[in-house]
């Protein structure tokens, strides 16, 4: 008797293996049923989360430090399904003027800057006295000389934002440094958020408890383009470059790029924190020592330094409003793009944190469950197939 040729139709295809696309591709399954094919062109799942142990047997973070930080209830909770928790605050130290102070900048750091002795009140005033009037906020520039003067912005500011972005703050959007406060009480810490901590066994091992389902294959190494027309599905996710996708249709989106230069040091501890900023020296922004990060003991210590870069893997959404008139151009392109959904850092053009970007592809899904839904009624049970999709008729070969 012949064997009947058995092909799986599967009912989404994810392009890109990071939160965007895992969040979804986990949602799709365990909520749905859906059948879920998740790809990724490099070699790992994670995206820019992905950490692993180096040859020296150190936990890394192989595309920079990525510190988990949320005010949201419900993204904590959700990633708590896939990881428990190792309880961390994150702390930086700037150098400046040949001393290390705390930024963001707080009372300390004007006390220890200027051998002054300082209180809170007098810090105030004291940023009062030297902020420049600014009258509409705009610019990366206008954030911080409107809150703490010329000279502290050109010491820790003006130089980092120039060499992390390659333009002067004044052409960035005031998003960008206004992601870092200025104090005036001795709190040191990086961020303040309600949920602050790290996955106890790192990121990688929670995307793989994330993606552990029957309904979710996964396949790296591939770019879509190399596969979109073997496999069939209904409907897409893209976490990718929107302007990729769209084969530069209305130009370039501009995103900025860095290399990570990892060393591992023969000696416990390196750094007195876990990240020292170098506003003003070195080709580098950023050194950051991972054992701070995981808590992990280990004779040896390896660092990461970062050096951005105009060309490369695209890391930054770059927020100004030239390019926001060119991606509201391939939003417009993507709103009308059926059977495609755009999630992510890259795909939503979105200089989004981790959280973000959890949060932003919980919504998408609920937005296409109540799609789902509502086709499954209309199609009395039968969900039409989406036209960019490949049919089961126009395929040669067995997908399983
Ligand atoms: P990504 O993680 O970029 O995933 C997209 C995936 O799509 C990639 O793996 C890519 O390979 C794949 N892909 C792209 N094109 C294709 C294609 N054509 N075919 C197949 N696959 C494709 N956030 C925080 O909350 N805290 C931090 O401390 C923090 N630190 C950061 C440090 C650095 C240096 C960087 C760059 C980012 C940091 N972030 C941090 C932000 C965080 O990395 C992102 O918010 C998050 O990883 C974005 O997830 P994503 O799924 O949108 O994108
Ligand atoms: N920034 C700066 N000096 C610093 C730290 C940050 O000028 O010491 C500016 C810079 O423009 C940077 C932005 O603030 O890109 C946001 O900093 P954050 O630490 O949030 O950057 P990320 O971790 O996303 O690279």
């Amino acid at each position: 008797m012949k064997a009947e040729k058995k092909y799986t139709m599967f009912d989404y295809l994810i392009v890109g293996a990071g939160f965007a696309g895992s969040v979804i591709a986990e949602r799709l399954a365990t909520q749905l049923n859906k059948k879920v094919l998740i790809i990724d062109k490099r070699p790992h799942i994670a995206g820019n989360a992905f950490d692993h142990y180096n040859e020296e047997g150190i936990l890394v973070h192989k595309y920079g430090p990525h510190i988990f930080h949320t005010n949201s209830r419900d993204v904590f909770d959700y990633l708590s399904h896939f990881t428990a928790w190792r309880p961390y605050e994150h702390r930086v130290l700037a150098s400046v003027d040949g001393q290390l102070v705390p930024m963001p900048i707080n009372l300390d750091t004007i006390n220890k800057l200027y051998g002054l002795n300082l209180t809170s009140f007098d810090v105030d005033n004291f940023f009062k006295s030297v902020a420049e009037e600014v009258p509409t906020v705009q610019t990366s520039e206008d954030v911080v000389v409107s809150k703490v003067g010329r000279e502290l912005y050109e010491k820790f500011f003006r130089n980092y934002t120039r060499k992390q972005w390659g333009m002067d703050p004044s052409e960035l959007d005031k998003s960008v440094t206004s992601r870092v406060p200025v104090r005036t009480n001795r709190d040191d810490r990086y961020f303040t958020d309600t949920y602050q901590a790290m996955p106890l066994h790192g990121y990688t091992s929670m995307f793989e408890k994330m993606l552990d389902h029957p309904n979710i294959k996964i396949m790296l190494n591939t770019d879509y383009h190399e596969i979109m027309d073997m496999v069939p599905f209904r409907e897409m996710i893209f976490t990718g470059p929107v302007d990729e996708f769209f084969d530069y249709k209305y130009g370039k989106l501009p995103y900025r790029s860095l290399e990570f230069r990892h060393e591992t040091l023969e000696k416990e501890v390196h750094l007195p924190t876990a990240v020292v900023n170098f506003p003003n020296e070195h080709a580098y922004t950023r050194v950051t020592e991972f054992k701070y990060l995981t808590g992990q003991q280990h004779h040896k210590t390896s660092v990461v330094y970062e050096y951005p870069q105009a060309e490369g893997d695209p890391y930054y959404p770059v927020p100004k409003p030239e390019n926001a008139l060119i991606y509201n151009k391939y939003k417009k392109l993507a709103e009308e793009t059926p059977g495609v959904h755009f999630a992510g850092r890259l795909a939503t053009y979105k200089y989004y944190n981790m959280d973000q970007v959890v949060a932003q592809a919980l919504t998408l899904f609920k937005k296409i469950a109540a799609q789902e839904e509502t086709a499954t009624i209309l199609n009395g049970g039968k969900v039409k197939l989406n036209p960019n999709g490949v049919t089961l008729e126009n395929i040669g070969s067995e997908i399983g």
